[in-house]
């Protein structure tokens, strides 16, 4: 280290951090604590002393001859009350009462002593030596009129701004000390005594002032100085023979102690320097580990651990707050699009403006491209409204759009995340609703939400119990209407919720995750029946099983279903397996794979709903399928819609085209019928031949001969 840097270390000639500043405050307040205590003490004793010696006086009397021990007395008293009031009450916002009335006594008693003391010595003194001797009185004022203004208007600001005033009215208490050390300590010498008070008082300051090392150096010495100006003469007055050698020892011993003292304060002010950097550094550690946990790191606005505490707050606080639930639509191909760093820009974005538009209320993002508010429910729609012209201003090339659930709680005190769950759940309804972007959670929705966790927390339950049933509903051949199939649907008999269509189970299970809990259920059930039809004789057909995307995912799909066969020992010709065309969208390795295996083991593939989505046409260049199921979208309207004729007619043709048989769902009429078989659609499905129905229901139909088994294929 350079000279110059120690120098500039040491003395403390740089600027301390406010923390810095802060702490060494707050432990030099700490220590004047215990001084203005101990000077409480002595000038007690002191005073009480110097009564008890001289009986019988005036009240007068004695507080001339006590000035000193007041001055100082009273200096501690308002140092005792500051450093107290400033330690134990920062934050406060009230008045502390009794510091101004210790405040304004001090004032009163440091006027009247000055008064008096004008009064006994006016006609004694000349003026200059007069106002010298008010120098005391002066700094007792300073140190009163300094604490009245700290309690009146100081201590309720900002902490770090207390600090350099904390240190001014040290330094003045300091001073005051100082002072009477060095005027007993010069008046005992005088008297041949020896220079104790001045002692004192010096280390007394010194360890009261650890704060710059040169304010530190700067008082020291002028007390060492001023000091020695008064000793030296007295000792040079002397006729003692040994003067001349008590004079040079007792310089040298002067001298020493002044560096060890100096020496000492400058190492105490580094060592609680090296203290205030290392607790600062733990709390900065600390508050970024807890900024970590909270804050977005994305955005930097908060995130549900931030929020959740901030909600139940501000309810507590206020009513008619609501719960917004925000989400961007189509998010996913903006950043396809755009790439992820223009994403993150848009989200940021995203982030200001809701701060922006709902400045003051607890927001946060909960992943993704979610957002989350609690505001005030007046005039919350046009701030929405705001907000949602600002964000789609700012792009015009792909569609987005910014969806909103709300949900106003029944209760302030319930659990934010259950309140965002249900404004979640109200914007998911209206998802992919163009001319929707606004949803409140109402009591149909909380029905609905309710089955739907009913649905998530029972599927297990169900299956267990039984609940889960398999449907068949028939597939007949074009040509004869007898019977070459059927196909297995899933319904949910529920104790609680009764029957439940698969439009509103599959989703929500679809969803979570869960589907391939049910899908097993539905293939064990479909061998069980097919194996107890084949004991009992009787002749079965093939049952075309629904697998849903996930079921690859989630679980081995084609082993379960192989394994189910040897299980329950069923041919696999009887059962078809059947992928919706929506579910070959997402370029999968798994589904190619898995389809192949499928293929491999001998099961035929079948391509459900063909036509439903965008692109069904890539679907059949890429994958292999035995039997093409044409979507019932095309039936409707058909008696009137020459097109959807030709488009059927054309579709069949292709599936032939390329090696595929078809089979035409959602047939209703005999006419529709009529025209599948005409145009070469070999296999027909729909309410005309017969509503999905229970396992028991189609083997007595088949039993009665109103189902005629055709050819199996
Ligand atoms: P999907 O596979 O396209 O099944 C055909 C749906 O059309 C069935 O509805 C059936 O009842 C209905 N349907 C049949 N003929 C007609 C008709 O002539 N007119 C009309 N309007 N509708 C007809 P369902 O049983 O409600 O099933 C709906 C969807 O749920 C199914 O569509 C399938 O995607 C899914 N699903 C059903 N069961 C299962 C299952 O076990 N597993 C999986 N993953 N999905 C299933
Ligand atoms: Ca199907
Ligand atoms: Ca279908």
């Amino acid at each position: 280290m350079k000279p110059v840097q120690w120098i500039r270390r040491e003395l403390g000639l740089f600027r301390h951090t406010p923390f810095e500043r802060k702490y060494m405050n707050d432990t030099n307040i700490r220590t004047s604590i215990y001084m203005s205590v101990v000077i409480l003490a002595l000038e007690t004793w002191m005073m009480i002393r110097y009564v008890h010696e001289r009986p019988g006086r005036s009240f007068w009397e004695y507080l001339d001859g006590e000035t000193n021990y007041l001055i100082l007395f009273t200096s501690g008293l308002v140092v005792l009350s500051f450093a107290l009031s400033h330690l134990h009450n920062t934050n406060r916002n009230t008045l502390n009462k009794a510091g101004i009335f210790i405040a304004l006594l001090s004032i009163f008693i440091d006027i009247m002593i000055a008064v008096r003391y004008i009064y006994v010595n006016h006609s004694q003194q000349s003026l200059s030596s007069l106002l010298w001797s008010l120098k005391y009185m002066v700094l007792l004022l300073m140190l009163s009129v300094g604490y009245l203004v700290f309690e009146m208007f100081i201590s309720m600001k900002p902490e770090t701004r207390q600090a350099i005033y904390g240190q001014f009215l040290n330094v003045v208490f300091g001073l005051i000390c100082l002072g009477f050390g060095i005027e007993t300590s010069a008046y005992d010498v005088s008297r041949e005594r020896q220079i104790l008070c001045f002692v004192t008082m010096v280390i007394y300051v010194a360890c009261l002032l650890i704060w710059k090392p040169y304010v530190s150096l700067g008082i020291l010495s002028a007390s060492f100085l001023y000091f020695w100006g008064k000793w030296k003469p007295v000792m040079e007055a002397s006729d003692s023979p040994y003067a001349a050698k008590i004079l040079e020892a007792n310089w040298i011993n002067f001298l020493t102690f002044w560096i060890a003292l100096t020496m000492i304060s400058f190492s105490i002010y580094q060592q609680r320097l090296e203290e205030a950097r290392k607790e600062e550094s733990i709390i900065s550690a600390n508050e970024r580990l807890k900024k970590i946990a909270v804050i977005d790191d994305l955005t930097g606005i908060g995130n549900m651990h931030q929020f959740s505490p901030d909600a139940l707050e501000a309810l507590s606080k206020k009513d008619n707050l609501i719960y917004l639930f925000l989400n961007i639509e189509n998010f996913k191909n903006y950043n396809d699009q755009f790439g992820y760093q223009a994403g993150n820009d848009y989200l940021k974005e995203t982030a200001e403006a809701i701060c922006r538009y709902f400045p003051g209320d607890p927001v946060a993002r909960q992943g993704d491209d979610h957002f989350v508010v609690l505001t005030d429910i007046l005039g919350h729609r046009e701030r929405l409204d705001q907000l949602r012209h600002d964000l789609l201003s700012r792009n015009s090339e792909i569609y987005l759009d910014l969806k909103a659930g709300a949900y106003l709680p029944s209760e302030p005190d319930l659990d934010p995340h259950i309140a965002v769950d249900r404004a979640r759940y109200a914007a998911s309804l209206i998802k992919n609703h163009y001319d929707k972007t606004y949803k409140e959670y109402n009591d149909k929705v909380d029905q609905d939400f309710h089955r739907r966790q009913y649905i998530v927390n029972n599927i297990d339950n169900a299956v267990e119990k039984g609940y889960i049933k398999v449907f068949y509903q028939p597939v007949v051949w074009s040509h004869d209407h007898k019977l070459c199939g059927c196909e297995a649907l899933a319904r949910w008999d529920d104790p609680e919720f009764g029957f439940l269509s698969p439009g509103a189970f599959i989703p929500v299970l679809e969803e979570y995750r869960l589907i391939h809990k049910l899908d097993k259920c539905i293939f064990e059930t479909v061998c069980r029946d097919l194996r107890e039809s084949m004991d009992k004789g009787w002749t079965v057909v093939p049952v075309s099983l629904n697998f849903s995307r996930l079921d690859f995912e989630l679980m081995d799909a084609v082993s379960v279903l192989k394994e189910l066969t040897e299980k329950y020992n069923i041919p696999k010709h009887l059962l078809h397996v059947e992928i919706t065309e929506s579910a070959l969208t997402d370029d999968m390795g798994i589904l190619q794979e898995a389809m192949s295996k499928f293929h491999e083991d001998g099961f035929a593939i079948w391509l459900d709903d063909f036509g439903s989505g965008y692109s069904s046409l890539n679907v059949l260049k890429d994958y292999s399928f035995d039997v093409l199921k044409i979507d019932m979208k095309f039936l409707s309207n058909f008696e009137n819609n020459e097109k959807a004729k030709t488009i059927l007619k054309t579709i069949v043709e292709l599936a032939s085209g390329i090696g595929m048989r078809s089979l035409t769902e959602g047939v209703e009429t005999a006419e529709q019928a009529q025209f599948l078989k005409e145009v070469g659609c070999g296999r027909l499905q729909g309410y005309y031949f017969g509503k999905p129905m229970p396992h028991a229901d189609i083997a007595d139909k088949i039993g009665k001969g109103e189902y005629v088994i055709g050819e199996i294929l």
